[in-house]
């Protein structure tokens, strides 16, 4: 069975699929999974080209 979470980023069910995000590892080398939906992906997508476009 699929799993179905929800996204990390807006809460809504995570109908398609965006990106991960791994968090860098704790002291227990534990490491935090984000998972972000298409909407949000493409947000934090449009957001990084803003900020290459300035530099
Ligand atoms: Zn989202």
């Amino acid at each position: 069975m699929p799993i179905k979470p929800n996204c990390d980023c807006c809460q809504n069910a995570l109908e398609e699929f965006g990106d991960i995000s791994l968090s860098p590892p704790d002291e227990e080398q534990k490491v935090v999974k984000l998972h972000r939906c298409i909407n949000c992906y493409e947000e934090v997508l449009a957001q990084i080209k803003t900020r290459y476009a300035k530099n």
